[in-house]
């Protein structure tokens, strides 16, 4: 935080009202994970005052786009696609720089986010609602879906660009009018997006970008009057506390997206070469920090030895690297509380009576002395409802094998843990997967692939902690949206439905 001069490559503005903002007051630096004394830009740090001015905008904003045909809305969404098929790569760049993630899954997330408004231009098109039968022939119902008002979308930083566009697309496309926050630990690669969304011509006040620290400026929206849908994704601790926000407004609903303690389970049929494939990825793709990453893989006894020596093996060889480093498996942490998180949870591993298969820790040697940069930590331990490690989330590249005996015993353990937004298992098995697919609590789940790599028109979320049943990307239309039935009578007299009596001429 600084009065600071801009000096600095990026720069950042709020974007309000179809205007961007030229800051006055207190700025927020956004560092280089990879490089600690990197400074990459300068943002505002807003202010509940700011928050209103964005929400008022927003507000003022709706009816004129709920007006405004869907189809209409969708075709921005269009010019909005090609203006990010032609920045991909930079857009790439800024993200990898500023999250540490290596510049191929900065890429893909890139895509990923392009692949989200592909499919709400092409949703536009699509029915979006129904023509249902009614028990008096002269009648006709339909139940179509209207917008709520004022959308405000507060996101996580490790998924900068895919993340804001599963929420902001739909809700756009529906007719509402959006806030938008991004993580002030990424806040260049959203403002980046603010300027495509500008230059795609989408009107002043449908979208505002508000810069600044979560308790001021991300409270303030969820606390507004004014705001109909807090979508959020990110900590539960964030997540549960918005939920209690939003609570006390009558006419707000929130949809939350949150952590994790997500699994890949390996059973005793699996082949051992895919399943260690599978837990690398799901455990160190992001360097851990994915929502659904695996902290935990649950592997049969009788392949415990094999399939353990075989995942140190490849584990011990990734290379984490600055993003731009080729052939990179991940990059660094985001900041130094997570290092302090992840090296406190690898501490407790220890006192909870892990057996250490692979030592991990601070890296201080070369480049990666010089950034978050932390190794991969695998320990074999024991199922116990007391262990704190195999059931919280970490976020970072710390995994826990944890042995089962048989498809009821992992189950169970798959099961305890407060979290369920994702889960892999590994088998040749038809009959034993459908029984993972049905006895597991998740929101996504994988046969023979990691627990990671979600596709934007499927629904996203979690259940118990990880989500409040509202998913998010091609899910997140029924949070934006309500349903309203409407009856049209086509005869030149009243009959009512369930053979009540309307004969009101008779009533005298
Ligand atoms: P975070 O909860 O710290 O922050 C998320 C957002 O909330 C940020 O924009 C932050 O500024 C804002 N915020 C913080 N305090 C707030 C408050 N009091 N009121 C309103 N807004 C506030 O999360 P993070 O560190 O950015 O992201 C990592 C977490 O997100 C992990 O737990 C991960 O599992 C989760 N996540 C979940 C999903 C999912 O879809 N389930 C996806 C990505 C990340």
């Amino acid at each position: 935080m600084a009065n600071a001069t801009l000096t600095t490559p990026w720069q950042g503005q709020n974007y309000l009202d179809g205007r961007w903002h030229p800051v006055k007051g207190e700025y927020l630096e956004n560092m280089n994970p990879a490089r600690f004394e990197e400074v990459l830009g300068l943002y505002p740090r807003g202010t509940p005052l700011d928050a209103d001015l964005a929400v008022t905008a927003a507000r003022r904003a709706f009816p004129g786009w709920r007006r405004t045909s869907r189809i209409k809305r969708g075709e921005l969404f269009f010019r909005l696609a090609e203006l990010v098929r032609r920045d991909t790569d930079e857009l790439a760049a800024v993200l990898a720089r500023e999250s540490g993630k290596i510049l191929n899954e900065a890429r893909a997330e890139v895509v990923e986010g392009l692949h989200m408004i592909e499919y709400v231009f092409g949703t536009a098109r699509q029915p979006t609602g129904d023509v249902v039968d009614s028990e008096i022939g002269a009648k006709d119902l339909y139940v179509r879906r209207k917008p709520r008002g004022v959308v405000a979308v507060i996101t996580p930083w490790n998924f900068p660009f895919a993340v804001p566009l599963w929420m902001l697309g739909p809700s756009l496309l529906e007719g509402n009018t959006t806030v938008f926050k991004p993580s002030e630990e990424t806040p260049e690669i959203g403002q980046r997006l603010m300027k495509l969304f500008e230059e795609a011509g989408f009107p002043a006040g449908t979208i505002n970008l508000l810069h600044g620290l979560g308790e001021e400026v991300g409270e303030a929206l969820v606390r507004h009057d004014d705001v109909d849908v807090v979508c959020f994704t990110g900590s539960y601790q964030v997540g549960s506390h918005i939920r209690r926000l939003a609570a006390e407004s009558d006419h707000k609903t929130c949809a939350c997206e949150m952590g994790s303690k997500s699994a890949v389970i390996v059973c005793e049929d699996a082949r051992l070469d895919l399943a260690a494939s599978a837990a690398i990825l799901s455990a160190f793709k992001t360097t851990g920090q994915r929502c659904v990453s695996a902290g935990r893989v649950l592997v049969h006894r009788r392949v415990l030895d094999e399939f353990s020596q075989r995942l140190v093996e490849q584990a011990r060889r990734l290379v984490f690297a600055d993003p731009f480093t080729p052939g990179a498996f991940a990059g660094p942490l985001v900041n130094q509380s997570a290092v302090n998180k992840v090296l406190f949870y690898n501490d407790l591993a220890r006192q909870e009576g892990a057996k250490i298969l692979l030592e991990g820790g601070r890296m201080t040697d070369g480049e990666q002395a010089g950034g978050y940069f932390v190794s991969p930590f695998v320990y074999q331990q024991e199922y116990g409802p007391e262990k704190r490690t195999i059931r919280e989330e970490v976020f970072g590249p710390h995994l826990a094998i944890v042995p089962f005996a048989d498809d009821d015993e992992a189950i169970r353990i798959y099961n305890d843990t407060p979290y369920g937004l994702s889960m892999a298992v590994i088998t040749e098995d038809y009959r034993r997967w459908r029984l993972y697919r049905d006895e597991c609590d998740y929101g996504m789940g994988y046969v023979n692939l990691p627990c990671i790599g979600a596709e934007v028109h499927l629904p996203f979320g979690g259940v118990k902690r990880s989500g409040n049943g509202q998913p998010s990307a091609a899910g997140l239309v029924d949070s934006v949206t309500h349903k309203i039935s409407f009856t049209v009578n086509h005869d030149t007299q009243i009959t009512m439905a369930q053979g009540m009596s309307a004969d009101v001429e008779k009533q005298t």
